[in-house]
């Protein structure tokens, strides 16, 4: 069959036809505005929470049905909204949240008078208020895009948002939905991160018949640390109070408070990194990258930690008008920021020192094999089975390091004081036990398995497993010798030609004196090029010019790259595992004794460069109530 043209088209949507230019009906400009604003449920969610926020709610209830596509509804307890408000609100563009008509002094969660219009554009909205010291409460009803006028209705206090059937009318959007179980997760993790920069506004979350969650509010009178560790504890388990710490930092108008983990309570994604800049959660990829550089070599690779940080900035100084959602921020000075989250983060790390993931002690004592008594034939003690391990190690491949030779060689810094006799020693003979016994880490009373120092302290029982410890300890102080002597480099045959975009070459030059200490050496060379002569001799052969090209794609990002710095490390971390204590080989006491020691001064030894414990304590009331005593 012979296709017939299409119809001539009036106008419109042809290409190369001039079509007389006319300004789009509001209905039109919502449902193009939706198009940003409300991607998916969580969205709407996100919306209607922080409109409640906004109006000063002290409880916060969200209802959900089949993921959100059936419904969303949002209610709460703050000061509502007149007839008049009602009307208003629902207009594109309309807000209460600027007091003058200027975008530099934002303090609200909203500003840009957009959701309300947007989801009335794509659902079916109804909004029920009643405002404070009004008689009385009013609804209004968007029907995709047709708003009605406001009604009487019945309702005690506070605003009540019901989207029913959205994207009904935008079958585009429905098709890209998820599953509802996925919806719900993405609207769960939404509130999760609003609740938790609000500890103190209670969140109820249901769906369908189900209680998502559940979180009373802190008391108003808490401080807010204690006011977001309460609410960790409610998201996170009672795990987190041990796990985590706090963290407080402030510098030129900028502070930062909040709650850290320690590094050995990992997580698969960084779903529980959560970053606030004034009361408002956001995403941001320069804070984020701050935070794993923070963390950095005390965390497997592939792992993130769990960390709330609530930053406070004269609001001036931040953009958060970036994008339609407004999770985006730009600072007007990111270098400053991002430094104070690191200097934050590593001063409260050193701070929790030997803490190691207090769930870890826990962990073991469940693994305990404890005499039951009930013996058996093929069971004379009645002790159980070994169960599985307490912790699953990440990936790690021991067969990689194991040709290893023993420490003290030329590459390996030696333990300092690992042989000499501790001044302690020479002292009083006496009293020297319960002296070693003063220490955190105790004094070594065997080497068992030729893997594990058994110590005791005062009021516990240390196991330290010493390959770790010594190469946390070989590693930091590799790290140390780099940041004192800088890093050698090896001069390249040929320098390498590097041609970088427009701009780049200048911000790359710019760092040459840094990029030097680590053993690149780059020279300017003709416009937009620059020369490698000389690249780090710990990396081995490498391809120098595309880390040039790297390092100039991070710094055009985001104004910083950590990336040789990271590959450095890398590699003394791999040096320091070479070259530190072979399980297998037998410590001397002293050797033990002097290990310990160290560890006690060493920052960041509580984990190994893989991320994994270095040791375990034993409370010795934990051990007494093992044993019933
Ligand atoms: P924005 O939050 O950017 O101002 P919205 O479209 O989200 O824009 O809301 C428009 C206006 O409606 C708000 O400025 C506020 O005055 C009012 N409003 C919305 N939700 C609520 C609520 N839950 N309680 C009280 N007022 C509300
Ligand atoms: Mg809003």
């Amino acid at each position: 069959m012979a296709k017939t043209a299409p119809a001539a088209e009036p106008d419109i949507n042809v290409r190369g036809v001039r079509a007389a230019i006319r300004a789009l009906p509001d209905s039109l400009i919502n449902r193009i505005a939706a198009g940003e604003v409300i991607e998916r449920p969580a969205s709407v969610a996100k919306e209607l929470v922080e409109n409640s926020l906004d109006a000063g709610a002290h409880q916060i209830d969200i209802t959900i049905d089949a993921g959100g596509k059936a419904l969303v509804c949002v209610s709460d307890d703050g000061h509502g909204m007149g007839a008049d408000d009602l009307a208003m609100a629902v207009q594109r563009h309309a807000t209460s949240k600027l007091g003058d008509d200027e975008l530099v002094h934002i303090t609200q969660l909203g500003f840009r008078g957009e959701a309300l219009p947007s989801i009335g554009a794509v659902s079916t909205m109804t909004v029920t208020s009643h405002s404070q010291g009004a008689s009385g409460a009013y609804e209004l009803r968007v029907d995709a895009g047709h708003i009605s006028s406001a009604r009487p209705a019945a309702r005690r206090k506070g605003t009540e948002v019901r989207v029913e059937r959205l994207f009904a009318a935008v079958p585009a959007r429905l098709k890209f939905l998820k599953s509802d179980g996925a919806e719900t997760t993405a609207i769960a993790d939404t509130v999760r991160r609003l609740a938790l920069a609000a500890p103190k506004v209670g969140f109820r979350l249901q769906s369908g018949q189900r209680t998502v969650l559940d979180l009373p509010p802190a008391d108003a009178a808490l401080p807010f640390d204690s006011a977001i560790a309460q609410r960790m504890r409610m998201l996170f388990g009672p795990e987190a109070d041990a796990n985590m710490r706090p963290l407080l930092a402030s510098r030129e108008g900028l502070s930062i408070e909040g709650r850290l983990g320690l590094p050995t309570w990992h997580r698969a994604t960084s779903r529980d990194i959560h970053l606030i800049i004034n009361d408002r959660p956001i995403k941001d990829r320069l804070l984020m990258g701050a935070v794993r550089a923070a963390y950095g070599d005390l965390m497997p690779r592939d792992r993130f930690p769990a960390i709330v940080l609530a930053i406070a900035i004269d609001p001036t100084r931040v953009d958060v008008n970036v994008h339609p959602q407004k999770a985006d921020v730009r600072f007007q000075n990111p270098g400053h920021v991002r430094g104070l989250v690191i200097s934050a983060i590593r001063s409260a790390l050193g701070e929790a020192g030997l803490a190691t993931s207090a769930s870890l002690e826990q962990q073991a004592l469940n693994h305990l094999t404890v005499g039951s008594g009930a013996s058996s034939p093929e069971n004379p003690g009645g002790f159980e089975a070994p169960q599985q391990a307490a912790y699953s190690a990440p990936d790690f491949n021991w067969n990689k390091v194991r040709v290893a030779q023993p420490y003290g060689r030329a590459m390996t810094p030696r333990l300092s004081g690992l042989d000499a006799p501790s001044s302690r020693q020479t002292d009083d003979h006496h009293h020297e036990p319960e002296a070693l016994d003063d220490y955190p880490l105790g004094t070594a009373r065997a080497h068992v398995h030729e893997t594990y120092i058994l110590a005791e302290s005062r009021d516990g029982l240390i196991l330290i497993d010493a390959h770790a410890a010594h190469e946390r300890l070989v590693y930091e102080q590799l790290k140390a010798g780099m940041e004192r002597d800088g890093v050698g480099s090896q001069p390249l045959l040929v320098p390498d030609v590097v041609e970088l975009p427009a701009g780049q070459a200048a911000t790359v030059l710019d760092q040459a004196d840094a990029l030097a200490k680590m053993g690149l050496v780059v020279e300017p060379f003709g416009p937009e090029t620059v020369l490698v002569r000389e690249t780090p001799a710990m990396l081995g052969p490498c391809d120098g010019a595309q880390l040039v090209r790297d390092i100039a794609d991070d710094l055009a990002e985001m104004g910083t790259s950590e990336r040789l710095d990271a590959r450095l490390k890398r590699v003394a971390s791999s040096m320091a595992c070479h070259g530190s204590v072979r399980a297998g080989r037998r410590l001397r006491t002293e050797e033990m004794n002097a290990l310990l020691r160290q560890m006690e001064r060493t920052p960041a030894s509580a984990q190994c460069n893989h991320g994994r414990p270095t040791f375990m304590k034993l409370d010795k009331k934990a051990l007494d109530r093992l044993f019933g005593r």
